[in-house]
């Protein structure tokens, strides 16, 4: 085969193969014409090609005149698509010179298939051969057409047309399409005119080689419109990679979201919309589809709250741009939820508000847990040192008469040896530092009793557990005598110092030991006995149970005794365990109740070792 007919064979089947490859794009995606247009440029180059490669290999005139002739259908096919082309890729170009272009080369049709043997010859009289790549390729002699002036006339519109498109591409910014694509058109389609001029106008013997230069600028636009399928793609990748991250950003939120217990919200202010997630809605009542707007959620919050609320908002979008508030919502089923709600508002270009982000939280629970603590502390505060008055009062006057019997006694003593005629000033200074002792004795009872009485604040520092037991057990050891109860007490010497108020810490030891002489007031008189034992609970805590083997508590009773106002005594007022919970709970300890085995209950209670205890 010669060389000829193999390259003009590969620049035909080249632009075959990108015009399939476009047409295919095409197919893909039917509003991409500027593929389709492309496909049709390529086949039309590939076409003249063909006729190219006739007219070296013709054999007659005739042949040769045949294939100018369809050539020039390839050319018409080619400036026409390639119009089309130039006008949707750049986006640019002036319709009347696109029309002009199309028209003058559709007529000059008419000429090619009318007028002498084509729009080129009139007539061809013979074909000489002359060399080419080495061979002998065939090249007409003849009368020229003058209607090919159509036909190049067209092709300089095409020129113009495309330049000035170009022009137009390249000051919008599109300098490297302008550049690539306008460019070669100009000066490839430039060149082709040129050569055909010269060799038609039989300026020149030479073979017509325009293919070539077609082949070039089929290139040129398949590898800009391939470099823009590639970076179309990859924009694609990039938003699919985007939208997975924005869905994998929108579950992690909605996960925080829902796991946060937040509803969250939208309102567009210049619509007076509402947007909110389906946990907003349920918090506030609303069905799912239900019509949003301030109104209505005006309408579900509690009268007393709703202008606090306004007023709140208010500010917010008058210039604060936050807000935060707290407010009761009445359900629709009656029921009242408590709410508290952040908002943030975001304002355009010109500082007007448009729209507000907020999420709301359901705090019912710890608005709850809040008023119990609440109400706790006001009983403890009025009421616990009332509670404990009447059994202090008798563990005062129990502890006090002592020291004044023995005052009474030795005051009876001195007055006897006074009556002596010779008293015995030694024994009577012996007796008034007796007496001075049981004084201060009393004082110091009566004090301490004052401080119990009077603190109310926890002011810890180390306390002994032998100590603080030891303290209550004197205070309760007359009342202990009286009602024949044994108190046994069991307290490591080498426990180490807990952290804690030393009168507070007193006042739930003497509770759990009052409430235990209780429980034994119907046991047998030898079997009454309370025991007060410690132990160390791990590396940071102390544990004290006080024990006692009187009635235990009933089952059904056990969750239930240290709810304040709980009692089962006739004169019991229920505020010796909640009050002596809430001591231990501000200490950081723990307090509970369980019944023994062998009968009884016990109530035990831990406390934090000292730090410099806990640090050895
Ligand atoms: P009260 O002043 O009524 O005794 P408390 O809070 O001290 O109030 O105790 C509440 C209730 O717990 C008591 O009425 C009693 O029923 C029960 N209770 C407390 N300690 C004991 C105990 N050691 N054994 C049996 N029941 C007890």
């Amino acid at each position: 085969m010669s060389w000829v007919t193999i390259i003009w064979s590969t620049i035909a089947s080249a632009c075959i193969t990108l015009a399939g490859i476009y047409l295919l794009v095409w197919c893909r995606n039917r509003t991409a014409w500027v593929n389709l247009l492309f496909s049709l440029t390529a086949v039309a180059a590939a076409g003249f090609a063909f006729s190219e490669l006739s007219m070296m290999l013709a054999e007659t005139p005739g042949q040769f005149g045949t294939a100018l002739r369809w050539g020039q259908v390839s050319i018409w096919l080619w400036t026409v698509s390639l119009v089309g082309f130039v006008w949707l890729y750049l986006k640019a170009g002036r319709p009347w010179l696109a029309w002009a272009t199309c028209g003058l080369r559709t007529f000059a049709l008419l000429p090619n298939f009318l007028v002498g043997q084509n729009l080129n010859y009139r007539e061809i009289t013979a074909l000489r051969h002359i060399p080419l790549l080495g061979e002998s390729v065939a090249v007409a002699e003849g009368v020229p057409n003058p209607w090919m002036v159509l036909g190049q006339l067209s092709l300089v519109l095409l020129v113009i047309f495309v330049g000035d498109a170009s022009v137009t591409a390249w000051r919008r910014g599109d300098r490297r399409k302008a550049l690539m694509v306008g460019g070669s058109v100009v000066l490839l389609v430039l060149v082709g005119l040129v050569e055909s001029m010269l060799i038609f106008w039989g300026k020149v013997q030479a073979p017509l080689t325009v293919s070539p230069f077609y082949l070039c600028l089929v290139l040129v636009m398949a590898y800009e419109l391939g470099r823009d399928v590639l970076l179309a793609s990859q924009l694609v990748g990039e938003l699919q990679a985007s939208e997975a991250g924005l869905r994998e950003n929108e579950e992690r939120m909605s996960l925080a979201v829902d796991a946060a217990n937040f509803g969250i919200w939208i309102r567009d202010l210049a619509r007076n919309e509402i947007w909110a997630s389906d946990k907003w809605r349920k918090l506030f009542g609303f069905a799912p589809s239900e019509r949003l707007d301030l109104g209505a959620i005006l309408q579900r919050l509690h009268p007393d709250d709703r202008e606090g609320f306004r007023q709140t908002v208010g500010a917010a979008v008058a210039g604060e741009g936050r807000y935060e508030a707290e407010f009761r919502v009445m359900l629709p089923n009656g029921g009242i939820r408590w709410i508290t709600s952040h908002g943030r508002v975001e304002f355009d270009a010109t500082g007007q508000p448009v729209r507000i982000r907020g999420a709301s939280r359901d705090v019912t629970a710890d608005k709850q847990a809040e008023l119990e603590t609440q109400l706790l502390r006001q009983q403890v505060a009025h009421v616990g040192r009332v509670t404990m008055m009447g059994q202090l009062a008798t563990a005062l006057a129990h502890e006090i008469n002592q020291p004044l019997g023995a005052i009474l006694r030795n005051a009876e003593a001195a007055e006897l040896f006074m009556q002596e005629a010779s008293p015995d000033l030694d024994e009577i200074r012996a007796i008034i530092a007796d007496i001075r002792e049981d004084d201060q004795r009393a004082g110091s009872v009566i004090d301490r009793m004052r401080g119990l009485l009077k603190r109310q604040n926890l002011s810890t520092r180390p306390i002994h557990v032998g100590e603080l037991v030891g303290d209550v057990r004197a205070l309760v050891r007359v009342d202990a005598a009286a009602r024949h109860v044994k108190l046994d007490v069991g307290v490591p010497g080498d426990l180490p110092p807990v952290r804690g108020d030393r009168v507070h810490l007193q006042q739930v030891l003497l509770n759990l030991i009052l409430n235990g002489m209780d429980a034994l007031s119907g046991a047998s008189l030898e079997d009454r006995r309370i025991s007060v034992t410690a132990l160390l609970d791990g590396a940071q805590t102390v544990e004290i149970a006080v024990s006692d083997t009187g009635t235990g508590i009933p089952d059904d009773k056990l969750a239930h005794v240290f709810d304040p106002f709980f009692t089962t005594k006739p004169d019991g007022m229920g505020m010796g365990l909640p009050i002596s919970r809430t001591i231990i709970e501000a200490h950081g300890g723990r307090f509970w109740a369980e019944n023994n085995k062998s009968g009884g209950a016990t109530f035990r209670f831990t406390l934090p070792i000292a730090e410099e205890a806990a640090a050895k």
